[in-house]
């Protein structure tokens, strides 16, 4: 038995080896590719993605699972979780048949170019064929695992976070809804107005230094990883070799900073993924929103704390001198935590944010109950962004079509956004009992104690639990919207009270 395990160990990591590789030629593409080397660089990715296809569903895999699984008692939990999740991996690879992972692949290519031009002329009705063809696919690829009808959201639900589904989602996010609503209402109505026009004029080599001091200070290995320029920020590869990029913009700093200390939160999870077992599920994140979580804290909970200013405005206001004249202490940190009603997700606070997604995620569930219909989408948008978020939308720009993801495909995406801000504040609670004088740590311009004590409680598992059972572990409760409305209420209400 040990022999058929060391088999599929070394069988995992090797394909792993590949998608690595793959991987990297997509962060090329991404940040050095020159113009006129796009063709030779889909070829050398398709060259690439057939081979790990046919290394991923070699029957070899699967009779090494079956003879393990037949011998699952004299696993140990560790060698259990590898098998699970091999086996959730070789189900992917080879109960979707190739002619349908071709038709759906063009289904998103042609999703995708129909969605930037749709959103670039503001016309929803050019984009709906293409949206109601990913739908179909996104129930035919279900089918496949046996969700049917209605149940095939809970499929998608699953593939980003194992184990969460529909009905828990719309019971957490109900919550989540109406005890939003007060300190949103709260805040809009303050007479404390964040001055959000003092950032302007940045320059962007000063914007870079700053925030690769914080993110290396904070604790991002840069002997194990880069951070490059990207239009979008993202984060790739694992802790082996980590590629993360971000943006410049003289006129909008906060947004590269924040995103940078985003995406060094995903980054140091993976760093902190027992590098041994790459490639395995000891050594792959438990799913998106527990990844999401690790962005966030770090990003919100850390990065937008007054501790954490407290140590960094000295730097701050010796890079942007002149800027910032004139701009208090408290000026400065309400700018850092402005809240304001926004139509555009991505550019929207951490309070309202949620509200985002809870609209996004109605839908998505309606569209899978077969409530609503595409064509029905925009006005349906709209109108359930007025009741849940108070936005009138002026357009389908600015409304149903801001988002890429629906265009590739990936409904039951958006949740994971929300999961991981609610983890993150159970994280956070869970993290401040556990380690007294975290802020007199953050005001020093110490973090380490948090990150130790995330690697200790959560990264190092890799995927040995699943989202729920982890959170129960880490924090004593079930996954809870309690704690973030608890934490929103702590960091803004005292800040927009009324004088
Ligand atoms: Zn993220």
């Amino acid at each position: 038995m040990t022999d058929a395990y060391t088999e599929l160990v070394a069988e995992l990591k090797r394909i792993c080896l590949l998608g690595e590789a793959a991987g990297l030629l997509g962060w090329d593409e991404q940040v050095n590719l020159p113009p006129k080397s796009a063709n030779r660089r889909a070829a050398q990715m398709s060259a690439l993605s057939e081979l790990i296809h046919r290394e991923s569903t070699a029957p070899r895999l699967g009779d090494l699972l079956e003879a393990l699984e037949a011998a699952s008692t004299s696993l140990t939990p560790g060698q259990a979780c590898v098998v699970r999740e091999a086996r959730r991996d070789y189900d992917r690879a080879t109960k979707i048949p190739a002619e349908f992972v071709r038709r759906r692949s063009t289904a998103e290519s042609e999703g995708y170019h129909a969605w930037t031009k749709a959103r670039a002329a503001d016309d929803f009705a050019a984009f709906a064929p293409y949206l109601e063809a990913n739908l179909k696919l996104a129930r035919e690829e279900a089918a496949f695992f046996g969700y049917e009808g209605a149940a095939a959201y809970d499929y998608w639900l699953d593939r980003f976070d194992p184990g969460l589904t529909g009905s828990f989602v719309e019971q957490t996010f109900a919550v989540l809804k109406r005890e939003l609503k007060p300190i949103v209402d709260q805040i809009l109505t303050s007479s404390v107005k964040p001055r959000t026009d003092i950032f302007r004029g940045f320059p962007v080599g000063q914007q870079e230094q700053f925030l690769r001091t914080v993110i290396g200070a904070i604790g991002f290995d840069f002997d194990r990883g880069r951070l490059d320029i990207a239009v979008h920020p993202f984060c790739a590869g694992n802790g082996g070799d980590i590629r993360m990029t971000t943006r410049y913009d003289a006129d909008n700093p906060l947004d590269s900073l924040f995103s940078a200390i985003h995406e060094t939160g995903h980054a140091m999870y993976e760093q902190g993924l027992p590098e041994e077992h790459i490639g395995t599920g000891l050594g792959t994140a438990v799913g998106m929103a527990v990844h999401e979580s690790q962005s966030r804290i770090w990003e919100n909970q850390v990065g937008r704390s007054r501790a954490f200013w407290q140590h960094w405005e000295p730097a701050y206001r010796a890079a942007f001198a002149e800027q910032l004249d004139g701009i208090s202490s408290e000026e400065l940190y309400l700018a850092i935590n402005a809240v304001g009603l926004n139509p555009i997700r991505v550019d929207s606070d951490e309070v309202t944010y949620n509200l985002h997604i809870i609209l996004r995620f109605e839908l998505e569930q309606a569209l899978f109950l077969n409530e609503i219909s595409i064509p029905d989408l925009p006005t349906e948008w709209n109108r359930r962004a007025k009741e849940i978020i108070g936005l009138d939308v002026k357009t389908n720009r600015e409304g149903v079509l801001q988002d890429v993801h629906w265009s590739g495909g990936a409904f039951g995406y958006f949740p994971s956004y929300t999961l991981g801000n609610i983890l993150a504040a159970q994280f956070w609670f869970a993290a401040r009992e556990a380690l007294p004088g975290l802020d007199d740590d953050f005001a020093c311009g110490e973090t380490g104690r948090l990150l130790e004590w995330l690697r200790e409680n959560i990264h190092r598992h890799g995927r040995l639990h699943s989202t729920r059972v982890l959170c129960r572990l880490v924090t004593g409760n079930d996954l809870d919207p309690a704690a973030l409305i608890s934490y929103l209420n702590e960091r803004y209400l005292p800040l927009y009270a009324d004088a």
